[in-house]
C-alpha cells in the first residue's frame, strides 16, 4: 500500500485551500503554467512546463524531494527523487477510529 517514495517523513505541512501563484514568477513578473507546492516548507513553485520551473529548481537546491500539485481540485504529489507519484491524505474526515484524551 506504501508508496514507492522513502521521503515520506519530510512532509512537514498541509496544503493551503488555496496559493496566490508561483512566488518566484510573480517576483520576476513570468508566466506558469501549473502550480507546485512543495509539502516540506510550503515553498509554491512553477511546474515543469513552465519556462522556469521553480518548482524542480527549488527541490534540487532546498532538497524538499516532494511536491504536491497546487492546482485546483488535483491531490496528487510527486518525489523528484524517486520519480513516483502517489496520493497522501491530509486530515480531513475525522472517522471516529481512535478518540483518546491524552
Ligand atoms: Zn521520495
Ligand atoms: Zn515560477
Ligand atoms: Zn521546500
Amino acid at each position: 500500500m506504501s508508496p514507492a517514495c522513502t521521503h515520506l517523513d519530510q512532509i512537514a505541512i498541509s496544503p493551503p485551500d488555496e496559493v496566490a501563484g508561483c512566488e518566484d514568477c510573480m517576483r520576476s513578473g513570468d508566466r506558469w503554467v501549473h502550480l507546485r507546492l512543495c509539502l516540506t516548507c510550503g515553498h509554491v513553485g512553477c511546474c515543469d512546463s513552465s519556462p522556469n520551473r521553480h518548482a524542480s529548481a527549488h527541490a534540487r537546491e532546498a532538497g524538499h524531494p516532494i511536491i504536491r500539485s497546487a492546482q485546483p481540485g488535483e491531490t496528487w504529489c510527486w518525489c523528484y527523487e524517486d520519480k513516483v507519484g502517489f496520493e497522501v491524505e491530509f486530515g480531513g474526515s475525522a472517522e471516529g477510529a481512535g478518540e483518546s484524551g491524552g
